[in-house]
């Protein structure tokens, strides 16, 4: 075929392709034309999972009768006119396609009436195609409805998922950016039933409560953080409160909501070790920053941003994440009561207290130190045994507690998960240095299936640095010469097998990630079992051993290690003061 320009409603649909993938990619771009306009009020309508029907109704600024059909022109937007602009906006929108991209693959009418205007236009556009324009009567601000979506692109109507899908789609991008604008009172409905109404308020835990319920709501931790010229602000989960996947981690840059790996992991990041393996936090991020530090011009739909200084982003928003659950120390409390309440009912024992300023003073000011660096930074000790008080060691109850007293009553202590924390602190600082392996008297050869035979090819290197040595053995073969010191004395095939499990888990696993979790999954291999009868010299030394971690409160899967049974609590179980 010899080259052609292509037909203008060829090209319309392949740009359009770009901007409008699914039925929530239309009711973002019409979300975002709303708050563009200063709407106080935008009202959403889906039917039939937006197949059918779509409408966005906002009392914004308007859209002149004359400049009606400009705005369904591609290219066409007041909102930039300079290139320079582009590198300094403050709108959400600024290509000037959305409106043109949906009105060529769907049916779009769009009703406006500026504020000063005493009558409002209606224009029709179908399949990219003007149909027309006219007077009528309409509410001050702007309407547009976007009917059978794709109709004249069929092979996009075979990529929609099912309606709960897509349904569930919108859902989540509306009531997203419910949070991301707590002033606006946003309402949606699907097939007439409201799925999301917010007061518009400005309180952003109202509508975390709308969203998760009162209870998971009052949970989430508030972060805050300024400096330089960033803000940071939003909410993040305890330790205790997680989810299985990284969805409900939600970032918003200057009122954008974005997409971006490296911002999840620098969250991740914050939590390390804290949580249980395979489970994320419920976080949402509001990151301010001068428009000219942040690239919003990467993709038509707007989703990726590039930051000018990225690494100080993901610094800024690891701090911030960091310092919002430092607020929080989460030892359970025993009686009924939930950890917020112990927060606020005791007042701080001063010998808790100070250690745990000082530590929280001591790990941000490392934190400032880039993100790769903190996890070790924050578990190397120049204080040890300030974390815990001095605990006196009563002794071990059935063969897999310690009881132990403090200056403010009495612990109980998971003696596997206590030995999990110390051998994965252990591991953590002679990671630094080197991790001492084990040669093996015997090699060991054993045998992978082909799948993770090609996984653990590919790591063996990363293997080696954790103290593995391990070599390949004939096809899906491999023999092992050395294991870890920490692993001397079990079986290294299974071992092996541990990590190449955790392998196998992620699909994509971020390096730094795994590391932790493989270490934490072999710590949690060569910890004492429950069950396990410790003499009084290795009760004991577990004891000081846990009394020097950074972070004795929990295993490195994010367990707790102990629970407290206050002085306080104990007393007022007794009867001996004023009951609850
Ligand atoms: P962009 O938002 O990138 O400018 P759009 O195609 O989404 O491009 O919209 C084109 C233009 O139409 C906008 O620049 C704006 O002037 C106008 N417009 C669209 N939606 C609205 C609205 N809800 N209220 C007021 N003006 C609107
Ligand atoms: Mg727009």
């Amino acid at each position: 075929m010899a080259i052609h320009v292509l037909p203008d409603e060829v090209a319309s649909q392949i740009a359009a392709g770009e901007v409008v993938e699914r039925p929530a990619s239309v009711i973002k771009e019409l979300l975002e034309n709303a708050l563009d306009a200063g709407a106080r009020k935008i009202e959403l309508w889906v039917e039939a999972a937006g197949r059918r029907r779509m409408e966005a109704a906002d009392d914004g600024a308007g859209i002149p009768a004359e400049e009606l059909p400009l705005a369904v022109m591609r290219h066409a937007t007041s909102k930039l006119a300079s290139a320079e602009e582009l590198f300094r906006i403050r709108t959400l929108g600024f290509r000037g396609e959305a409106l043109a991209s949906i009105g060529s693959v769907s049916r779009l009418t769009l009703t406006s009436r500026p504020q000063d205007q005493a009558v409002g236009a209606r224009l029709r556009v179908e399949a990219g195609k003007l149909i027309g324009q006219e007077q009528v009567g309409a509410a001050a601000g702007t309407q547009v409805v976007v009917e059978d979506l794709f109709y004249n692109v069929p092979a996009r109507l075979k990529f929609l998922k099912t309606d709960t899908t897509e349904r569930n789609q919108i859902d989540a991008l509306v009531t997203r950016y419910a949070l991301a604008y707590p002033h606006i009172r946003i309402r949606l409905f699907q097939d007439g039933n409201p799925v999301l109404q917010t007061s518009g308020n400005g309180d952003r835990r109202e509508v975390l409560a709308r969203l998760y319920g009162v209870e998971i709501a009052r949970q989430l931790l508030e972060i805050t953080l300024e400096e330089e010229n960033i803000r940071i602000s939003g909410f993040t989960s305890p330790i205790a409160l997680t989810r299985s996947n990284r969805r409900e981690i939600t970032f918003f840059v200057n009122g954008r909501w974005v997409q971006e790996a490296a911002l999840v992991s620098a969250v991740l990041q914050a939590y390390h070790t804290l949580l249980m393996v395979g489970r994320y936090p419920l976080t949402v991020i509001f990151i301010e920053l001068p428009p000219e530090l942040v690239d919003v011009n990467v993709h038509p739909a707007k989703a990726e941003v590039r930051f000018r200084h990225p690494e100080r982003v993901y610094g800024s928003v690891q701090r911030a994440v960091r310092r919002g659950l430092l607020a929080y120390s989460p030892v359970p409390q025993v009686g009924g009561w939930s950890w917020q309440d112990a927060r606020m009912a005791r007042p701080p024992d001063p010998a808790w207290e100070m250690p745990r300023k000082l530590e929280q003073a001591r790990l941000l000011g490392q934190n400032q130190a880039p993100l790769e660096a903190v996890p070790v930074a924050a578990l190397q000790s120049d204080q040890p045994g300030r974390l815990l008080p001095l605990l006196r060691l009563v002794g071990q109850i059935g063969l897999a507690y310690l009881v132990a007293e403090g200056p403010d009553g009495l612990y109980l202590i998971d003696q596997h998960a206590a030995h999990e924390r110390v051998l994965f602190e252990r591991w953590m600082r002679q990671r630094v240095e080197a991790i001492p392996a084990q040669v093996l008297l015997e090699p060991v050869t054993f045998q992978l299936p082909p799948e993770s035979a090609r996984l653990l090819n590919e790591q063996l290197s990363f293997l080696s640095r954790l103290g593995f040595e391990i070599e390949p053995f004939g096809p899906s073969a491999f023999r092992v010469r050395a294991i870890p010191a920490l692993l001397a004395g079990s079986d290294p095939a299974a071992a092996v097998r541990v990590v190449v499990e955790d392998f196998e888990e992620d699909e994509a696993p971020l390096q730094n990630e795994l590391e932790a979790r493989l270490i934490a999954r072999i710590c949690k291999r060569a910890a004492v079992k429950a069950g396990q009868s410790l003499s009084d010299e290795e009760q004991r030394a577990l004891l000081r051993d846990l009394e020097a971690c950074q972070s004795p409160r929990t295993c490195p899967h994010g367990r707790p290690t102990m629970i407290h049974l206050s002085v306080d609590l104990l007393e007022r179980q007794f009867g001996r003061r004023g009951s609850r």
